[in-house]
């Protein structure tokens, strides 16, 4: 009898092993259908870095970060403004003059007012897993309103779902989440958080999410950065999905097949402080950068699937990482 239970125990961790079902992420879709929805709607106006559906966006963020229980990162607040100065170049960097000076004189730096909302969930160390959406795009241009709705009030409305995930699950890492601003015109937002930032050799990783949501022909979702850091294979590989790929890549300057995404989003400003990063997103699609990234436009249940796979891959690498 011994020998046989011994059998049978030995048969049912195999086929434990052998489990390739999907493993089960509950998440509250129509919320996310619903917040993304609002974020791309037209009273919104796009959200134009410093304009006013910019601020109306920032209201609507810090609402969804509170009902979500985040603690407050710094200051009082979940939004932390800032202001921005665009360096005006040397009119003869432009224009190649012979005599420059005689040119400088109308060009003038300018400053703008911008703002990033955080928040954060305390893990059981001091690292901390920083994930970022930009939820500025390009507002109104020529009386046609920009809403960006995969681009990216599908990362920002993806914030709220993973906040909400894990506020009730205890994580080894600090989870902060931050709604960038600015990423379409330089990643601005993303450069004065880190600079300002007062603890990053603790920052495990960024997770950045721009553009997860649409997927016209192929359901495709991509993790890029592993080749920076092949550690990270090893918690996202078993992932599995029975609705989209998930794949690696975009992230090696070598390989020419692919277009390289390595400076392609806010994850390039942690990238550049050797800090690693995972951003998250899909190939570029027939309405990026056009007035027809609407809400009608993403794919609902790619959208859905994608984020669990986001969620899976944190899980797994606020594991992994703390064990590093
Ligand atoms: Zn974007």
């Amino acid at each position: 009898m011994k020998s046989m239970s011994f059998i049978v125990t030995f048969l049912y961790l195999i086929v434990l092993g052998c489990n390739t079902e999907p493993k089960v992420i509950t998440i509250n879709s129509q919320k996310l259908l619903e917040n993304a929805q609002i974020l791309s709607h037209d009273s919104m106006e796009g959200r134009g870095f410093s304009k006013p559906g910019s601020v109306k966006a920032q209201k609507f963020i810090e609402k969804k970060f509170r009902e979500a229980g985040l603690l407050k990162y710094q200051n009082e607040n979940y939004i932390i403004p800032f202001n921005y100065t665009f360096k005006s170049k040397k009119r003869h960097d432009v224009f190649p003059v012979k005599n420059p000076e005689s040119n400088y004189s109308n060009v003038k730096d300018t400053t703008a007012s911008g703002a990033n909302i955080i928040g954060f969930l305390k893990g059981q160390t001091n690292k901390t897993i920083v994930i970022t959406a930009h939820y500025d795009h390009l507002g109104i241009i020529n009386n046609k309103i920009y809403n960006g709705a995969d681009d990216n009030a599908s990362g920002v409305s993806a914030l709220f779902t993973i906040a909400n995930y894990f506020k009730n699950k205890p994580t080894k890492h600090n989870l902060l989440f931050a709604a960038v601003d600015g990423e379409e015109i330089g990643s601005i937002g993303t450069e004065v958080f880190l600079k300002n930032y007062k603890d990053k050799k603790n920052i495990a990783i960024n997770i950045n999410m721009d553009m997860i949501s649409h997927s016209d022909y192929y359901p495709e979702l991509y993790a890029c950065g592993i080749f920076y850091n092949p550690i990270l294979k090893k918690p996202l590989e078993d992932i599995k999905s029975n609705e989209i790929k998930f794949l690696f890549g975009h992230d090696d300057p070598g390989n020419l097949e692919q277009t390289d995404w390595t400076l392609s989003s806010d994850h390039k400003v942690f990238y550049r402080e050797k800090i690693p990063f995972l951003y998250f997103g899909v190939e570029d699609h027939k309405d990026y950068h056009r007035p027809t990234d609407k809400y009608a436009t993403i794919n609902t249940t790619f959208y859905i699937e994608v984020v669990k796979v986001i969620i899976q891959s944190i899980e797994n690498l606020d594991i992994y990482l703390a064990e590093k």
